[in-house]
């Protein structure tokens, strides 16, 4: 009868909560920087032209329907997303074609999860490395599989800036042939990435130790409004690991084309180039296969057919590029402002970590007293670590988060 009456209290998730009681909020001028989610300069989610265009051509398409994807998902989006991550001339190149799996997923957690659950399955005792800080859900995710997790250092809070030397210390003490979680871009939640000079020391001490990669790509296009910029270090890793280790990539198209809620994203593995990792990927791929089909069954099929019509439509595909700009550019405008009017009104410390920093976020160096102020006094909401999304931020609202943020510091 009381069979789960001493179940725990799992906490309510963090940013999702921020989310809550920003919505409960009465007062007139309110201000979300918490979860990460791109806004239009009205404060308001914003569907991209590039998606208004997809959907309606799907919707005219007189085949369209809901049926089930096959199990790997459907495949015009999965060789899609990896030429988005790749390109043809490079797959042409690292003759990625046969050694390449690209399966669908539920998202970038969902990508996420399927790598943990086969690393969990066919290589159980490597350690995970995480950066510290990183996105919340990482360490879950990992040790929801029983993956046991670590932390490389990353971020300096006095200087603000990669804690390098010890970054790459970390991947020398590391066992050989441990697996590395590495951002491929727009880190999460410091917005900080290594300079391209940098990447090719990571990398190239990852390749001594015979480590593996697994990028995670949440937000492709938002760190430099190109895909190709922001696929930089991914290739770097492909391309040096060739005949090294197997690297996955974990890509969401939550965040670069808007389909957060749609959870669109591609799990893929680039096996090494040896002629017997070639003969197995075959049987590789199929175990992704009883992975999907014992958890989800299918992939969701509505997001993915909205990203695969962009891809396969050049005007399409321009116009995404141009909605990619348009987000990065709008961002990058708020990180000026939002620096500008702090210098402006003289707000004690040094605030151009703002305007260096990339993606949606700015850890922004605020302590959790004073993030709780700026709810309290101010209703300006974001992640307790001081992370602010940068993208709930507008001309309507800059000078007034200025405004609080000054108040807090001094
Ligand atoms: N990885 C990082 C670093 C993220 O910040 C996020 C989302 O915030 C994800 C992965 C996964 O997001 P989603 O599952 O919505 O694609």
């Amino acid at each position: 009868l009381n069979l789960f009456n001493n179940v725990e209290a799992f906490p309510p998730d963090a940013l999702f909560n921020i989310g809550q009681r920003y919505q409960k909020d009465s007062r007139d001028k309110k201000v979300d920087l918490g979860i990460g989610a791109y806004r239009d300069d009205n404060g308001k989610p914003w569907v991209l032209p590039s998606v208004k265009l997809s959907e309606t051509k799907l919707h005219n398409d007189p085949s369209f329907n809901h049926e089930y994807m096959p199990i790997l998902g459907f495949k015009k989006f999965t060789t899609g997303a990896g030429k988005v991550m790749f390109d043809t001339k490079f797959i042409e190149k690292e003759s990625l074609s046969n050694r390449l799996i690209s399966v669908q997923s539920v998202s970038g957690t969902g990508a996420l999860h399927l790598a943990a659950k086969f690393l969990s399955t066919f290589l159980p005792g490597r350690k995970i490395y995480l950066s510290d800080p990183t996105w919340a859900n990482h360490k879950a995710i990992f040790e929801g599989v029983n993956l046991i997790t670590s932390t490389y250092p990353y971020w300096d809070p006095e200087t603000k800036s990669l804690r390098f030397e010890s970054f790459i210390q970390a991947i020398k003490d590391a066992k050989e042939g441990s697996v590395f979680v590495l951002h491929a871009c727009a880190h999460n939640p410091t917005g900080l990435d290594p300079s391209k000079g940098q990447w090719k020391e990571i990398i190239n001490e990852i390749k001594l130790k015979n480590h593996i990669v697994l990028f995670d790509s949440a937000y492709q296009g938002f760190a430099s409004g190109s895909l190709v910029n922001d696929a930089f270090a991914v290739r770097l890793g492909v391309q040096e690991l060739r005949n090294v280790a197997p690297v996955f990539v974990c890509q969401s198209f939550a965040k670069n084309v808007g389909m957060y809620g749609e959870r669109v994203g591609c799990c893929h593995l680039v096996l090494p180039d040896t002629e017997s990792n070639i003969k197995a990927r075959d049987s590789v791929e199929s175990q992704f296969a009883k992975i999907i089909r014992t958890e989800i069954s299918t992939s969701p099929c509505y997001g993915a057919k909205i990203v695969a019509t962009i891809l396969e439509d050049p005007k399409l595909t321009a116009q995404w590029h141009e909605d990619m700009v348009t987000m990065s550019s709008r961002i990058s405008l708020m990180r000026h402002k939002l620096r500008d009017f702090l210098v402006e009104l003289k707000t004690p410390g040094n605030w151009d970590h703002i305007v260096e920093q990339c993606g949606m976020f700015s850890f922004t160096g605020l302590t959790p007293e004073m993030v709780e102020r700026l709810e309290i006094n101010h209703a300006v909401y974001m992640a307790k670590n001081g992370r602010a999304s940068i993208a709930g931020l507008n001309e309507h609202n800059v000078r007034y988060t200025a405004e609080a943020i000054d108040e807090v510091v001094r």
